[in-house]
């Protein structure tokens, strides 16, 4: 014999319904038990209606009218015209009994455990009596079977706990006398020996089939739900979570105690002696192959196989200088919680025995208080022990696997990968099997915990980075383009999966959690919200997701000024903004010190020559020990640009206007002109060789006269260059005259910084440097005499984009 159980979206409807009979008439035709939960979301809306009525509300009367209607809709629906006047009367007569429990709560404004119980178990017996008659409608040999009469509990009423000898002899002679082929039950429900209805506990439809499974040696155990079986993580909080084909008894009851619904916890106890196979299938696709439990799975597979969590948690502290080594404490304590049938979830207690902490579900924690405080209410009042600390919100979450004990370092594994993405753990404890390890932590970062674990441990190196990027003009919509291109390749080549989460201009900003469609994400952003930056922070933040990066595409002091606080939340940074590292030496070292402390990435290659790695390069030079002595460059592709166009045929002016139309220049041409720009990244390149510097002590002698470096508007500026162009045509004479170019050059020798411009004569590393190509000769221990240079096109946004590229990339390989 077959038990088959179906849960509350199985059978939620009539159209799912009739899935469940195809199901249950299946390829084989052997006898079968059919355990069905109440119609999807029925038992929650009878509790609230209970909770109203007891409350003395009469809103109750809209859940009663809600559960006549979707249980007389369901028979309309289900059965002929013929067959539906008998189902009728005696479901609604059964909903007259619900309606007169009901008023007689609502009356005497109060609710007990037991009538809770028999309210609750007309989910139960409706469903599975009208699905039972919609199967005899439809020709099958069935028959109802009210598990009342065969599953005998105690009347711990809500959770009871179940009397297997008289229970199991009851299913024994029961199923051997029917004659019928299928056998229709109500999950959940059971009777104590005065015949009062109870329940075996929420979720409890799966061990209902489980108990009547073991009582009459089914084959097999099959659990028909709404997902293809138990996943690596609960799949609607973790996308990428995969089925597990095959799992032990023992997995699949930690990972249900720490949270995978899809199973009740006590399911697996009954079935497990009898080592019968429970599988878990999916309804709504019952071809996908599912999961199996079974006694074991000979180490098959990964040695984590499964994470779960269980929400709703709060951390109970005790402590204390009276704590330690006196006996008996512990014990104490957990009587206390014993006596007051509170669980325990999880177990810590400092090596000092200073402190012991609990973790328990929320809605016990103020009888725990209480119960605690008064069994110590003598070392409480000394001094002895500490008022009882209470943390709440909290959630817990755990790696689950047989083979865990027998592998190192997957603690250390966990735990880094929560801590790089900021996850803070409360408390950490390794169950005595060694079968799971759980931490404690915020609700709020469950999301951001699971996949971030999952990733981990079970997406074969795919990685998912999340962007957020500001700043979409020239380059930050280059930047877009790059990504759209590349996507599938990364995926396909560099296990990384790129997704653009939030983008915002100065106008507007918009955000899609499944990430922004790259093909129109114009439209998306013109449809977006207005922008403001520290709202944008807000949304990166509450959305905490794992692996995020924040993305600067602007030239704005203010978005500058934001980075430590996405640091700080370890969120990577990445910027081709040059004014965080050029700025002020402190707020430079800050941010590379939180980038270390949170363990965030804080990049900025193009911030020096565009896409050229220029900056990198010179990190592994430091990092493998070796020493910068002198930097030579030419570091401006817009001076560049200007310099290599200018000659006595055209004017100053009109050149430099070209560079700034073609976009070689800032948006204000007098930041290259003036030489800043390049003092700039002069100054970074010299920081990040190890030197404490600032923009003050860098030389700049201006080859530009004083009056156009005084101009406040683009206009004046050109204008300025009109009057001056004799002043240009000397200096172009000058170096011609000795066979040599000009170039601005920027210097670092001695811990000094210089920039200007410099006639370069014929064989000089500088002189060939065409267009707006950037050059850097790095003169180190290593290359004393022929230095290393870096040369290539330096500046232009397909090339600073993809500089920016680049850096996500490396995050992606951190
Ligand atoms: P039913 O009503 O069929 O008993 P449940 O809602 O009780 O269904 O259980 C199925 C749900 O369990 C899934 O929809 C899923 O959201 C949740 N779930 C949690 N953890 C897991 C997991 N590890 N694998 C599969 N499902 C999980
Ligand atoms: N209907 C019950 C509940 O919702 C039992 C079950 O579906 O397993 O908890
Ligand atoms: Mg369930």
């Amino acid at each position: 014999m077959k038990v088959l159980k179906f849960g509350g979206t199985s059978v939620a409807n009539p159209e799912n319904i009739n899935k469940v009979k195809s199901i249950v008439q299946g390829k084989d035709d052997g006898k079968k038990v059919v355990v069905v939960s109440a119609f999807g979301g029925v038992t929650d809306v009878l509790l609230d209606t209970l909770r109203l009525a007891s409350e003395q509300n009469l809103d109750y009367h809209k859940g009663l009218k809600e559960l006549e209607q979707r249980h007389i809709n369901a028979i309309k629906e289900l059965l002929p015209v013929q067959k539906q006047s008998a189902v009728l009367s005696k479901v609604k007569s059964d909903l007259n009994v619900l309606e007169t429990l009901l008023e007689g709560s609502y009356l005497i404004g109060e609710v007990t455990p037991k009538l809770s119980d028999k309210i609750v178990s007309y989910g139960e017996l409706l469903s599975s009596f009208i699905i039972s008659e919609f199967f005899i409608a439809e020709g099958m040999n069935a028959t109802f079977t009210d598990s009342r009469q065969l599953i005998v509990t105690n009347e711990n009423y809500g959770k009871a706990t179940v009397d297997f000898d008289k229970t199991n002899s009851n299913c024994q002679s029961h199923f051997k006398m029917a004659q019928e082929q299928v056998f229709v039950l109500p999950g959940f429900v059971a009777s104590s020996n005065s015949s009062n209805s109870t329940t075996l506990g929420r979720g409890g439809s799966d061990f209902t089939a489980a108990i009547i499974a073991a009582a009459i040696d089914a084959t097999i155990l099959e659990i028909w739900t709404d997902v293809s079986g138990m996943y690596t993580a609960n799949p609607k909080l973790v996308k990428q979570a995969k089925c597990v084909s095959h799992i032990s008894y023992e997995e699949a009851m930690e990972l249900s105690h720490f949270g995978a619904k899809v199973l009740y916890p006590p399911t697996i106890q009954p079935v497990l002696g009898k080592e019968i196979p429970i599988v878990i299938k999916n309804t709504f696709s019952p071809n996908d192959e599912g999961t199996r439990i079974t006694k074991n799975t000979n180490g098959e597979g990964k040695t984590v196989r499964g994470i779960s969590h269980v929400g709703n948690i709060s951390l109970l502290s005790l402590e204390g200088p009276g704590m330690i080594g006196i006996p008996g404490i512990s014990k104490r304590f957990f009587e206390t919680l014993s006596m007051e049938s509170i669980s325990v979830v999880l177990i810590t207690q400092a090596s000092s025995e200073h402190s012991i902490c609990v973790a328990i579900a929320d809605e016990d924690v103020d009888r725990a208080v209480d119960a605690v405080s008064q069994a110590f209410e003598f070392e409480m009042a000394r001094k002895k022990i500490k008022p009882v600390l209470v943390e709440k919100e909290l959630t817990i979450i755990a790696l689950v696997g047989d083979n865990m004990k027998s592998h190192q370092g997957l603690s250390g594994k966990m735990f880094s990968t929560l801590g790089r993405n900021n996850v803070n753990i409360r408390a950490i404890a390794q169950g005595a099997s060694e079968r799971n390890i759980s931490a404690v932590i915020k609700k709020s970062d469950v999301k951001k915990a699971l996949n971030s674990l999952h990733e981990e441990f079970f997406e074969e190196n795919i990685k998912q980075l999340n962007l957020f990027v500001m700043g979409v003009g020239n380059v930050g919509s280059k930047f877009l383009e790059q990504i759209r291109q590349q996507r599938e390749y990364l995926k396909d080549e560099l296990q990384l999966n790129l997704r653009v989460i939030g983008i915002s201009n100065s106008r507007t900003m918009a955000f899609d959690e499944e990430g922004i469609n790259l093909n129109d994400w114009e439209a998306t952003l013109a449809k977006g919200q207005n922008a403001d930056k520290s709202k944008f922070f807000d949304i990166v933040t509450a959305l905490n997701f794992r692996n995020s990066v924040f993305v600067d595409n602007t030239a704005s002091n203010l978005v500058a000024d934001s980075y430590p606080d996405y640091l700080k939340n370890s969120i990577a940074v990445v910027t081709c903004n040059k004014i965080a590292c050029s700025s002020d030496y402190g707020f430079y070292q800050e941010l590379k010190q939180l980038s270390k402390k949170y363990n965030a990435p804080f990049l900025f290659e193009t911030n020096v020559g565009a896409g050229l790695p220029i900056i990198d390069t010179l990190k592994n030079l430091i990092a493998s020990g070796d020493k910068v002595n002198k930097i030579q460059a030419v570091l401006s592709g817009s001076l560049n640009f200007v310099f290599n166009n200018f000659n006595d045929h055209v004017t100053f002016h009109d050149i430099v206007k070209q560079a700034q139309e073609q976009g070689y220049t800032e948006p204000d041409p007098t930041i290259d002109l003036s030489g800043i720009d390049v003092m700039r990244k002069i100054l970074i390149l010299a920081r990040e060789s190890g030197n404490q510097l600032d923009i003050g002590q860098i030389e700049n002698e201006s080859f530009l006269p004083k009056e156009s470096l005084e101009t406040n508007s683009n206009a004046a500026f050109f204008e300025t260059l009109k009057k001056n162009e004799a002043g240009f045509q000397s200096l172009y004479k000058k170096a011609s005259e000795v066979d040599s170019k000009l170039k601005y050059v920027a210097q670092f020798e001695d811990g000094k910084a210089k920039v200007g411009l410099q006639n370069i004569p014929k064989g000089h590393d500088f002189y060939n440097l065409e267009g707006s190509d950037n050059i850097v000769l790095f003169f180190t221990e290593r290359y004393p005499n022929q230095p290393l240079i870096i040369k290539g096109a330096g500046a232009g946004a397909e090339v600073t984009a993809s500089g920016i590229f680049a850096d996500i990339i490396r995050i992606g390989n951190f």
